[in-house]
C-alpha cells in the first residue's frame, strides 16, 4: 500500500559499504523525512497491539531508534538488547554465530520477566543471527515472543529461515 511504497523509497542503496561487494540498506534517509518515520513509527505501534506485545526490544543500534518510539505511541515499555559489555546491569548473554566469528547480545535480566510478552524490532533482517541471539534472550528470561518486527527482509539471506526454530510459531513481519 501508500506506507509500504512510502519507506522503500526513503532506504538507500550503498555499493561496496562496509566492504566490497556489499549493498548496504541505509536507512537514514527515512529518519531525517518526518513523514515516512511517523508512518513507519505508527505500523511498528499498531503491530505492537495487534500482536498483544507487553514490551518492546530494540536491537542495537539502528533497532534502537525505531523500538523506542514505537514502545512510546503504543504505550509500552522499551527495553535495549546490547553488544556484550555495554550494558551495567546483571545480564543475561547469548553468543551467535557470523560469517566469521561470534558475536555476543545482552540484556538486563530484570528488565524481561515471564509475566512479558515481547516484541523484537530491528531494521534489517539479514543472516537472522542477530534477531535470532534476541529471541534466545527473551525465552531464557521467561517471557513469550509476540514476533519480530524488521523495516526490511533481506530475503537471499535467508533469515527467515534461520530465524523460525526460534520464533517457535510467532510471527516475522517485514515491512
Ligand atoms: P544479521 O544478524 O545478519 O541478520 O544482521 C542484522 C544486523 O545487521 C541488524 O542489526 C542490522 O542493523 C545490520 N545490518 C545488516 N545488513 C544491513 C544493511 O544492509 N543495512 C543496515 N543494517 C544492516
Amino acid at each position: 500500500d501508500g506506507v509500504r511504497e512510502l519507506l522503500l523509497s526513503r532506504i538507500r542503496d550503498v555499493a561496496d559499504y562496509p566492504k566490497p561487494g556489499v549493498m548496504f540498506k541505509d536507512i537514514t534517509p527515512l529518519l531525517a523525512d518526518p513523514e515516512a518515520f511517523s508512518a513507519l513509527t505508527d505500523t511498528l505501534a499498531a503491530l505492537c497491539v495487534r500482536h498483544g506485545a507487553t514490551k518492546v526490544v530494540g536491537l542495537e543500534a539502528r533497532g534502537f531508534i525505531l523500538a523506542a518510539p514505537a514502545a512510546v505511541r503504543a504505550g509500552l515499555g522499551f527495553i535495549p538488547v546490547r553488544k556484550a559489555g555495554k550494558l551495567p546491569g546483571a545480564t543475561l548473554s547469548q553468543s551467535y554465530e557470523l560469517e566469521y566469528g561470534t558475536a555476543e547480545m545482552e540484556v538486563h535480566a530484570e528488565d524481561v520477566s515471564d509475566a512479558d510478552r515481547v516484541l523484537v524490532i530491528d531494521d534489517v533482517l539479514a543472516t537472522g543471527g542477530t534477531a535470532e541471539a534476541s529471541l534466545q534472550l527473551v525465552r531464557r528470561a521467561g517471557a513469550q515472543v509476540a514476533g519480530v518486527a524488521v523495516l526490511l527482509e533481506l530475503g537471499f539471506l535467508g533469515g527467515r529461515a534461520r530465524l523460525e526454530p526460534a520464533l517457535k510459531d510467532a510471527p516475522l513481519e517485514a515491512l
